[in-house]
C-alpha cells in the first residue's frame, strides 16, 4: 500500500527525521494563503500524487510570493499530472503540499527496500541523489553503496557512520546522517515497510540535513497491524477494479493486453501469461479467484473483468482440486448470464470432475468455447479476439 509524501513525512517526524515545514492544501487560495503562513521567501508547491518523479513533470514549483503560489496551484490542479511512473493519461491532483524552499547544496539519496537474496532490509545510499536512482544502479553501480540490516532492529551505528560518510557528507554533518538514517530504519522495521525512499536527502547551505521528499510503500499482508496506517489509504489513487477485487478477496492486477484471465492460484496465473504470450496474444490482466473460490467469487470476478473496457476476450483457465470443476461451471454459467457477455469466452477446465463440468458449459446454450489443454484454450481464445 502506497501513501502520500505528506502522510510520509508526518510518519518519519514521528522518528525524528528532520523535513521541511509544510502546509496541506486543496486549493489555489488555499496554497496562498500557505505561502503567507511559512513567512519564507522561497517555497515549493508540491501534487501529492502515488508516483515519483513529479519534479519533471511539472508537479514541483518553487514560487517566490503568494500570488505565484496560487498561479502554481491552479496549474497543477487544472490537469491530471503525467510522470514516468503514471499510466500515459496521469493522474488527477486533488491535494498539494506547500512547503518552505530549502537553499540545496548538494542532494542524496537514501532508500530502504528488501533484498530478497539475504531475506532482510538493506539500506542503500548514494550520493546521486535527486535523479532516477534506477539510472544511477543501471550506469553506476559502484556509487550506491549498501547497509543490510535484522528485521528485528535498527540498521547499527557503524554501518550508518559507513554510508554516512561514504556518500560524502561533510564530517560535521556525518552525525546527522547517522540519526537520520537509524531514523528511517527503524521506522522502515516498526512498520512493516516495502519501500521506504529518501530522494533527495539534502544538506542545505546553511548546514542542515533534511529528508527533501519522502516515498514509504507498506507490505499489504502486514497492514492488520497498523490501523492507523491503513486509515491514510487513498483509494483515489488506486485502480477502482483492484479495489472492487480486493473487496472480493481476488488477487488483481491490470496489465495492458486484452485478453481478461480468471485462473485459480498465482503459479497458474503466471503460467496462462505465459502461454497466451506464446499463442501471440496478450494478458489484460492478472486476477487469481483464490483456490477456494465459490460461485459468488467467480461471478464478481467476471464483472470485474468485463468492466476493462480493454478486454476484448477472456480466457478462464481453473483447475478443480479443493473447489470441482461442476461448482466452476455453474458461477461461470450464472455470471456469463447476469452480466451480458458481449466478448468471446474460452474456458479450460481440468481436476474434479472435469467431465459434469464441461457437460455443464456444453449444454447451458450459451457461446462458450470450451478446450482440453492450455495451448488449445490460448489458441482458440488469441483466435477469437484477432477474429
Ligand atoms: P519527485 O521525486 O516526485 O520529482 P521531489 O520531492 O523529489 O519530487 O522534488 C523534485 C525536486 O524538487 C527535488 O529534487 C528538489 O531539487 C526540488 N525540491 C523539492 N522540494 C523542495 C524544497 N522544499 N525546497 C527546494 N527544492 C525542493
Ligand atoms: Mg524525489
Amino acid at each position: 500500500m502506497k501513501i502520500h509524501e505528506y502522510q510520509a513525512k508526518e510518519i518519519l517526524r514521528r522518528y525524528g527525521v528532520k523535513t521541511s515545514d509544510g502546509i496541506v492544501t486543496d486549493s489555489a487560495d488555499g496554497a496562498a494563503a500557505a505561502y503567507e503562513t511559512l513567512g519564507a521567501p522561497l517555497a515549493v508547491v508540491k501534487a501529492q500524487i502515488h508516483a515519483g518523479g513529479r519534479g519533471k513533470g511539472g508537479g514541483v514549483k518553487l514560487v517566490r510570493s503568494a500570488a505565484e503560489a496560487r498561479a502554481a496551484a491552479a496549474l497543477i490542479l487544472s490537469k491530471p499530472l503525467i510522470t514516468h511512473q503514471t499510466s500515459p493519461e496521469g493522474q488527477p491532483v486533488k491535494t498539494l503540499l506547500v512547503e518552505r524552499g530549502s537553499d540545496i547544496e548538494k542532494e542524496y539519496y537514501v532508500g530502504i527496500a528488501i533484498d530478497r537474496k539475504t531475506q532482510s532490509p538493506v539500506m542503500m545510499a548514494s550520493s546521486e541523489g535527486g535523479m532516477d536512482i534506477e539510472e544511477v544502479a543501471a550506469h553506476h553501480p559502484e556509487k550506491i553503496l549498501r547497509a543490510a540490516f535484522g528485521a528485528n532492529g535498527a540498521l547499527a551505528d557503524s554501518e550508518a557512520e559507513r554510508l554516512a560518510r561514504g556518500i560524502g557528507l561533510p564530517a560535521a554533518n556525518v552525525a546527522d546522517g547517522v540519526a537520520f538514517m537509524k531514523s528511517l530504519s527503524k521506522a522502515f522495521v516498526d512498520l512493516d515497510c516495502a519501500l521506504a525512499e529518501i530522494n533527495p536527502l539534502i544538506l542545505t547551505k546553511d548546514g542542515r540535513v533534511l529528508a527533501l521528499d519522502a516515498k514509504i510503500n507498506f507490505d499489504s499482508n502486514a497492514l492488520y497491524r497498523h490501523p492507523d496506517v491503513v486509515a491514510l489509504r487513498d483509494l483515489a489513487e488506486e485502480d477502482p477494479k483492484e479495489i472492487e477485487a480486493s473487496k472480493f478477496d481476488l488477487s488483481y492486477i491490470a496489465l495492458d493486453g486484452d485478453i481478461g484471465c480468471m485462473v485459480n492460484g498465482a503459479g497458474l496465473a503466471m503460467a496462462t501469461m505465459d502461454v497466451i504470450k506464446l499463442a501471440g496474444g496478450s494478458p489484460a490482466n492478472f486476477l487469481d479467484v483464490g483456490g477456494g473460490a465459490t460461485k459468488e467469487k467467480v461471478k464478481e470476478a467476471f464483472k470485474i473483468l468485463l468492466s476493462d473496457p480493454n478486454v476484448k476476450g477472456v480466457l478462464v483457465n481453473i483447475f478443480g482440486g479443493i473447489m470441482k470443476c461442476d461448482v466452476i461451471a455453474e458461477g461461470v454459467i450464472g455470471a456469463v448470464r447476469e452480466v451480458a457477455l458481449k466478448v468471446p469466452l474460452v474456458v479450460r477446465l481440468e481436476g474434479t470432475n472435469v467431465r459434469e463440468g464441461k457437460a455443464l458449459l456444453e449444454g447451458s446454450g450459451l457461446p462458450i468455447i470450451t478446450a482440453s489443454d492450455l495451448n488449445e484454450a490460448a489458441r482458440k481464445i488469441v483466435a477469437a479476439v484477432k477474429a
